[in-house]
């Protein structure tokens, strides 16, 4: 902590966290509510590090495994929807990645 803090008074330090905190809930908040709206999210892009981490694809080719019967997918019936191993971006209903696992609900 001594090093985090060094220069730095700890009514800074704590003000600093507070604020990066708010930032991070209201970037949440926005997506939520946008998504809440109808709005969109922008698409995953298949070719991000964050989308070849789990080998994203819009278009599963896994017999029996899409987004829209994963237990993550948010987009209920539509075609495009959250997820929760991609905050701020939309996956496609027909896509797929490592992280699927069977809806149960
Ligand atoms: Fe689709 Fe993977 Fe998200 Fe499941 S975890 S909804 S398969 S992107």
């Amino acid at each position: 902590m001594k090093s985090v803090t060094k220069g730095m008074s700890r009514r800074k330090f704590i003000e600093t966290g507070a604020g990066c905190a708010t930032a991070v809930t209201a970037c949440a908040i926005l997506g939520s509510r946008l998504a809440a709206a109808g709005g969109h999210l922008p698409k995953l892009d298949p070719d991000s590090t964050q989308a070849k981490t789990f080998k994203y694809v819009h278009a599963s080719t896994t017999d029996g495994q899409w987004c829209s019967n994963c237990q993550l997918f948010q987009g209920g019936a539509k075609e495009w929807g959250e997820c929760a191993i991609f905050p701020g971006k939309e996956v496609a209903a027909k896509g797929w990645c490592t992280a699927w696992v069977k809806k149960t609900t």
